[in-house]
This record gives C-alpha cells, structure tokens and sequence, in this order.
C-alpha cells in the first residue's frame, strides 16, 4: 500500500525506532505513547483489520506483543502491560494497517481509560444480540 505510513516504515522510507524485526513482523515506538515505552507490533504485509488478517500471522503478532510485554516487564520495569488492537475508525483506528498495541503500566502512572459500562434493558435484549453473534460463528 503505497500511502500506508505503517507500509513506508517497513520499506524503510521513514523513519522509526525499531525494537525487533523478522520475516513477518516489525516492531517499533510508538511516537506517540500513551506511556513512554509503548511500542507497535505490525505484520510485514499490509492487511487493514483483524478479520481480514490471517491466523497465522496473528499467531505472530500476538506471540511477538508477549515477547515485547515481558521485555517491557524485564527491562523497564513496567508493573503491567496493555496489549490494544483497533480495528476500524469506529474503534479508534487511526493507521488502517493491522498493529497491535504493547503499551507498559506503571504502579500510579496516572494513565485512565475512562471505561464506562452501560447496562442491557434487560436479559432479553442481552440474549438476542448474544443470538446474532452466534449466528456468525
Ligand atoms: P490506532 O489509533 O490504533 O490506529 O493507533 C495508531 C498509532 O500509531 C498511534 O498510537 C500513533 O501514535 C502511532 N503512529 C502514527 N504514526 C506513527 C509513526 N510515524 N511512527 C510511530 N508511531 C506512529
Ligand atoms: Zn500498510
């Protein structure tokens, strides 16, 4: 993908901070981090979103977020790690090649993700979407 700045830093055309590299994924900082420290694990073929990923490379993306976690752990010292991954813009995904968020957590680091549960109407209404998901599977 020509216009994929994800794409361009796997070419090498721009530049990034790299962590790790191999045949299928690259992983490198995040220049913008929710914490310092936070990286992203991308495959080295261009696919937009999770449902279109196949699972063998998700098997390497994810396996590559554990070795980036543990690292996180061992060398900065992180207390816990967030693993993120968005899939279309309205989920928040801002780069439309497939990445997988590393982010490292510190013991009062200050960072909130503001979740807020909502509630079903009832148990009806819970069940007949939990049906239509089923349905797909
Ligand atoms: P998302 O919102 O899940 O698509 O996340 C995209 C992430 O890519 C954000 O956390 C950005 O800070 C990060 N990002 C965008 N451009 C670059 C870049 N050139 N180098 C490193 N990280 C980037
Ligand atoms: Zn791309």
């Amino acid at each position: 993908m020509s216009d994929c700045i994800f794409c361009k830093i796997i070419a090498k055309e721009i530049p990034a901070t790299l962590l790790y590299e191999d045949d299928y994924v690259l992983v490198f900082m995040d220049s913008g981090p929710i914490i310092k420290g936070h990286a992203l694990v991308i495959p080295k073929h261009h696919y937009d979103l999770i449902t279109e990923t196949p699972d063998a490379i998700l098997v390497q993306l994810h396996s590559t977020a554990k070795r980036i976690a543990t690292a996180q752990m061992n060398g900065l010292g992180a207390d816990g790690v967030n693993i993120m991954q968005n899939n279309g813009a309205a989920a928040g995904q801002e780069v439309p090649h497939i990445h997988v968020h590393v982010i490292p957590r510190f013991i009062g680091d200050g960072h909130h993700w503001n979740w807020n549960p909502r509630t079903y109407d009832d148990l009806d209404e819970r069940a007949k979407l939990a049906e239509k998901i089923k349905n797909h599977l």
